[in-house]
């Protein structure tokens, strides 16, 4: 169990703010990010809250990091040409704002400057 409130994702997660969800798995919930910074922006979010960043997961639950990355690769086929970007933000210092590890999948019509 976290001891951190619970993160807009977990809202997310348990259905108490609406999302745009295209993808829902047992372990896994992918969904629009409310603000786009490319034709196509995905977050790839693990269900559990138990870890902060991507670093947490791969030490703690590799086989769902595993997961997150199949389901990244699977919905860039699904919502562009399966060309993307896989960004994991780390770190205030890197732009993360919500400390509950979360994939952005970027893809179609990616420019050098469309990363997040
Ligand atoms: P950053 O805000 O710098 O991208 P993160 O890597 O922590 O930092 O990403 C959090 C992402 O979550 C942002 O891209 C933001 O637009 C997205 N986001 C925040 N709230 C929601 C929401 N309610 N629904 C969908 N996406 C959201």
């Amino acid at each position: 169990m976290s001891d951190r409130a619970p993160s807009v994702f977990s809202r997310i997660i348990a259905g108490e703010i609406p999302a745009d969800v295209v993808y829902d798995s047992e372990r896994v919930i992918a969904f629009k990010d409310i603000a786009p910074q490319a034709p196509v922006h995905l977050l790839v979010v693990p269900k559990t809250e138990e870890y902060a960043n991507v670093g947490e997961l791969a030490a703690g639950d590799p086989e769902l990091l595993a997961e997150v990355v199949e389901t990244a690769q699977r919905l860039a086929d699904e919502h562009a040409d399966g060309d993307y970007r896989l960004i994991f933000n780390t770190g205030p210092g890197a732009g993360q704002t919500v400390f509950h590890v979360h994939a952005h999948v970027l893809a179609g019509g990616l420019t050098e400057g469309s990363l997040v």
